[in-house]
């Protein structure tokens, strides 16, 4: 199959990939519960021959294209749902109709290409063997949508009419990176989150008179400085580990020594490994220095979302893609992970794959001074959506045709 097809193809409906991002970017939903988007997709693709599916947890949807070619592979592709709650001040004629709720980290966007490569792969449907997997997914900015999606078998899997997918890929728009350029890397591409909570529990008093208290302030703070010394002697160098301490709470007044301190904060690391020896290695801390001045301390750790690992053969094949697609120069190899994490990271846990960066800055304007996802002045150049729907179609078309070889 010709690839430059494709992107002419994407490039043809891109009147209808636009119209969708500036209609779902104008009522943009939050975590799980996602109707209207759900609505507008379903409205959207309802003229195409795909098979649909959803599931009891979310407003998700997965639709389901199969080949006229006959049996093989099966690829997932995957778009995100959700807004984030915070204002929108782009000044857009699209922007926001919803108070405090702002589609600014371009999942809108995703969900445009998602349903582009949708429409551009159901055009080329005699010649595919085996099925397309479209994963719309809501709750990504912290509600595991993507992990409900897998419990309630809509990806397939033991017990399900299904098995797993054999690959699944997404992309993540970047509106401060280069016009259509296409970023990714093997191994660890996102970290894993986890939120802290230390509880310091002491016996408060006149601050004059610190012997008659349990002053929980100089342990906290001998924890907070402990954490960092334990990140350097306890990991290495070579699998990087991050905790912040980014909140403290405790006193009242100049002269008072309280109860209690609470410091509250987040985790990053890029190993599982890692991941599960940080949460006992911060146990182990504050709980023994609160113990050595006589005080005790409560960690509460609450997961966040797995490190997301890509498939170094799916990377290698979307790098070949790219670049059969749009150019040698239009893929990049990213030299470090970013420490945000993704809940695609759950779908890649079971299903090889990978995700990749799509650059949004507007052609020839320094990419640089452009806000990045999660700014309430985020925007992205619209002409870029077809090179995504046209990417993900090439993605899946030739995974069909021969694996990631
Ligand atoms: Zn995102």
């Amino acid at each position: 199959m010709l690839h430059e097809a494709l992107l002419a193809e994407a490039r043809a409906i891109s009147g209808d990939i636009v119209a969708l991002r500036r209609a779902i970017h104008a009522e943009p939903e939050l975590g799980l519960q996602t109707p209207k988007t759900r609505d507008k997709i379903r409205a959207a693709l309802a003229h195409l021959p795909l098979e649909w599916r959803e599931g009891p947890s979310t407003t998700g949807l997965v639709a389901i294209l199969k080949g006229g070619a006959g049996a093989g592979k099966t690829v997932l592709l995957r778009g995100d749902m959700d807004a984030l709650p915070m204002p929108e001040e782009t000044g857009l004629d699209f922007a926001s109709t919803t108070p405090g709720t702002m589609h600014a980290c371009g999942h809108d966007a995703h969900v445009a290409m998602l349903a582009g490569a949708a429409e551009v792969l159901c055009r080329q449907r005699e010649g595919l063997a085996g099925e397309v997997l479209f994963m719309f997914q809501p709750g990504e900015e912290g509600w595991h949508g993507a992990r409900y999606m897998l419990d309630d078998g809509l990806l397939g899997g033991e017990g399900q009419e299904r098995p797993l997918p054999d690959a699944a890929f997404a992309l993540h728009v970047m509106p401060n990176a280069p016009h259509g350029q296409v970023g990714g890397r093997a191994g660890p591409l996102l970290a894993a989150a986890d939120m802290l909570q230390i509880v310091v529990e002491g016996r408060g008093g006149h601050a004059s008179m610190p012997h008659g208290t349990q002053d929980p302030i100089p342990v906290a703070a001998e924890i907070i400085l402990a954490l960092q010394t334990l990140v350097t002697r306890q990991f290495s160098a070579h699998d990087p580990v991050i905790v912040t301490i980014a909140q403290l709470e405790a006193g009242t007044t100049h002269n008072v020594i309280p109860d209690r301190a609470t410091l509250r904060g987040t985790m990053r690391t890029l190993s599982t490994e890692h991941r599960a020896r940080l949460q006992d290695s911060v146990r182990l801390l504050a709980v023994g220095i609160a113990g050595a001045h006589g005080l005790s301390a409560e960690v509460t750790v609450t997961e966040g979302f797995p490190v997301t690992i890509c498939d170094a053969r799916a990377v290698d094949f979307g790098e070949r893609v790219t670049r059969e697609l749009f150019g040698e120069d239009a893929f990049q190899r990213m030299a470090d992970p970013i420490m945000g994490a993704e809940d695609f990271s759950y779908v890649l846990e079971k299903v090889p794959g990978a995700m990749f960066f799509l650059g949004f800055a507007p052609e020839g304007t320094d990419w640089t001074r452009c806000c990045g996802i999660h700014s309430t002045r985020m925007m992205l150049d619209e002409a870029v959506l077809p090179r995504g729907a046209a990417l993900l179609a090439g993605l899946a078309t030739r995974f069909l045709e021969s694996g990631f070889a």
